[in-house]
């Protein structure tokens, strides 16, 4: 790099964190952002006479934004050096080590969140203000007052600055965006930018909703007198703080390297996004002596993990065509290893969410994949276009059966209800886990017997003979015949199987089991009123009961002549207990089962139900739990750990 590509490198990254900080809509991704980052350094390493003032390297990036009043920091925050590996550890311990050869090491996650400075006096919190440039932030107290894991009151009286990171975990995240979608919103790209865009709100409702939350990592100004941070921050965590998913003290580069494989490997696991693991030096004398740059604490590292978002070609947008008729645009990508994993499909929501980033084919775009947040493109890289790329169509027939769709806005449907696609899907349905539970009927199969023309509904599986089947191609005795055993095992299910397997739009797993347990197969001929009654179904599901009923009649009972599901016991009256007729919520990860646990309280007569809502009772939580909790936390439902839930049914 000479000094014309210097500051032209220079001036590209104050670009990409304009639009990073100031606007929330990262163009590029942070692997290139750090790529050229590390360029620059090793530029300035070199020349240190030629270092811009400008240079991202001499400040802490974050800047502030209008309608924020402005607050000082008591004492300075900071931004972290990072590593992307071995050798760049092996590296920044030797410099570290020549500083100071008798320390050990705290390592925590690296949460990929917004940062945030909480000052508390007198016991009380008093101000919440954002990094800003590292002196001067955004003061933000009232939003931040509306996130439950940050105490309002402390124990500990003296003046004191606690630090840490605030984010949105990733079911959060999901569920924020599946709302979104419904609303026909602009969905968030990713947690980190929700988290972001959530807490820098005029609004401090709108942070409210957003159930966020804080993650502490540090202290500032404060008079603790613990010699190790390792001990400063079990303290700080038992003020009444969340603490790490995986933390541990240790000492140098092997349990270092052990450390992060683990958390390495267990990350997707945690409720929360990390973007590597921090290795800080644990002696507090220490980092005093060792100090800071102008950016960096010496005796702290970023050991960033491999990234989550890249840098992808959109070859081509294809329309899947589900069940309800519901038609869905999937990204085809260039193939791209993230993290492991080969990504070549990504969700795209919908045509607004199309329309509304502007992707064509042929363009750049970013795409993030992490574990449980399913790969989505989050970005076009509109300065990349050349002029080749183009715009997609917004489809106006059914791109399976040819059929007119019916443009509802946000969705687009498929209305015909032999559409081959709707027919494939509803088998394929019919023989889920939740369902039926057909071991054998994958999406393959299912497509290879409805194309050959031996199946076309669920009612002509159980027409099938392993003559039939060996007349197929690629159908082998063996297979065959299992299919045909696992068919067979299905007569005789559960009546609320039988119910759910049926496809009734908006009924699911729980709503099945209520209308089998009041009902039995009476249920095609319950009144709405009878319908509504049940604890838990509203009107919209009743309606489509009816609706279902009204036009499937001779279906549903062909198919329940064939499978003679079992009607439900009259259930004995549970014995009085805490948890008789209560709505019962489970979360994170418990001893047993969740399926064991929602079995033990459904015998208790206790309704298990998915989400968490005012009129929940109880939500019990394990290890790692997520936003559930946090919800239940905010609505101010009873929260019980597993043991408490045993206790109490032992009273
Ligand atoms: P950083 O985010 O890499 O590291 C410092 C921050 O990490 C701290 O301020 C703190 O908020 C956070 N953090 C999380 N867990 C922590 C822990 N356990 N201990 C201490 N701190 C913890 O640095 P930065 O200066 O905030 O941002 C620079 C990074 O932002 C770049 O490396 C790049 O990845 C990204 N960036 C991306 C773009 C883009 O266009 N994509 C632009 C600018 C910056």
């Amino acid at each position: 790099m000479n000094y014309e590509e210097y500051k032209k490198a220079v001036e590209q990254l104050n670009i990409y964190s304009h639009h990073y900080y100031v606007l929330d809509a990262p163009i590029t991704t942070d692997e290139e952002y750090d790529k050229l980052y590390h360029e620059v350094v090793r530029y300035e390493e070199k020349n240190s006479d030629k270092v811009l003032k400008n240079s991202p390297t001499q400040r802490v990036g974050d800047v502030i934004r209008d309608g924020f009043t402005k607050a000082s920091h008591l004492s300075r925050m900071w931004s972290l050096e990072d590593v992307f590996d071995s050798e760049g550890l092996q590296k920044w311990l030797e410099k570290t080590y020549k500083l100071d050869k008798n320390i050990s090491f705290y390592c925590e996650p690296k949460y990929d969140g917004a940062s945030l400075n909480l000052i508390y006096e007198n016991g009380e919190l008093s101000e919440g203000i954002t990094r800003g440039d590292g002196e001067i932030g955004e003061e933000i107290t009232a939003n931040v007052k509306t996130i439950r894991s940050i105490p309002l009151t402390i124990e500990y009286k003296e003046k004191i600055e606690i630090r840490g990171e605030v984010v949105i975990f990733k079911d959060e995240f999901e569920r924020i965006n599946e709302e979104r979608i419904k609303k026909g919103e602009a969905v968030f790209a990713n947690p980190r930018n929700a988290a972001a865009g959530s807490l820098r709100q005029l609004d401090s409702g709108v942070t409210a909703s957003r159930n966020l939350v804080f993650l502490p990592y540090g202290v500032g100004e404060n008079s603790l007198e613990h010699k190790l941070l390792s001990e400063k921050m079990e303290y700080i965590y038992q003020l009444g703080f969340r603490k790490p998913p995986l933390h541990s003290t240790c000492q140098g580069f092997e349990e270092i390297e052990t450390i992060y494989e683990q958390m390495s490997k267990e990350r997707e696991s945690y409720a929360m996004m990390l973007d590597g693991m921090v290795v800080k030096v644990n002696e507090i004398a220490s980092q005093i002596d060792m100090g800071y740059t102008v950016k960096n604490p010496r005796w702290a590292v970023a050991y960033k993990f491999p990234a989550v978002e890249k840098i992808t070609t959109l070859r081509n947008i294809v329309l899947q065509v589900g069940r309800s008729g519901v038609v869905t645009p999937v990204a085809v990508v260039e193939p791209t290893d993230i993290d492991g994993v080969v990504v070549e499909r990504a969700t795209l929501h919908n045509f607004d969410e199309i329309d509304r980033k502007d992707i064509r084919l042929h363009d750049k775009v970013i795409i993030l994949r992490s574990g449980d947040v399913i790969p989505k493109i989050i970005k076009v890289l509109v300065h990349e276009r050349d002029g080749s790329e183009m715009k997609f169509e917004r489809p106006s027939t059914c791109p399976v059966c040819g059929s007119e769709l019916l443009d509802e806005g946000v969705l687009l449907k498929c209305q015909n209800l032999t559409c081959d696609a709707r027919v494939v899907n509803s088998i394929i349905y019919f023989a889920s886990k939740p369902c039926l539970n057909i071991d054998g009927l994958g999406n393959k199969i299912v497509e290879a017997l409805y194309h050959s023309g031996l199946v076309k509904s669920v009612a002509d599986l159980f027409d099938l003979t392993l003559e039939k089947l060996l007349a197929l191609e690629g159908f082998k005795e063996k297979k065959s015949q299992n299919l045909l055993n696992s068919l067979q095992n299905a007569k005789g299910c559960d009546y609320w199987r039988f119910i759910n397997s049926l496809g009734i739009e908006h009924v699911g797993e729980v709503a099945s089991k209520a209308l089998s347990e009041n009902f039995g197969s009476g249920f095609i001929d319950a009144t709405k009123e009878e319908i509504i009654a049940i604890n838990g179904i509203g009107e919209e599901m009743a309606e489509s009961v009816l609706e279902f009923v009204r036009v499937n009649r001779e279906t549903i009972l062909k198919l329940q002549n064939i499978l003679e599901p079992k009607e439900p016991l009259q259930k004995e009256e549970a014995k009085e207990n805490p948890f008789k007729n209560k709505t019962v919520v489970l979360t994170g990860s418990m001893s047993k089962s969740r399926d064991e646990i929602k079995e033990l309280l459904e015998s208790l007569g206790a309704k298990v139900s998915g989400s968490v809502s005012k009129k929940t009772d109880f939500v019990i939580y394990g290890e790692d739990a997520g936003s559930k909790y946090e919800k239940a936390m905010n609505l101010g439902v009873a929260c019980l750990t597993e043991t408490e839930m045993r206790e109490k049914i032992s009273e």
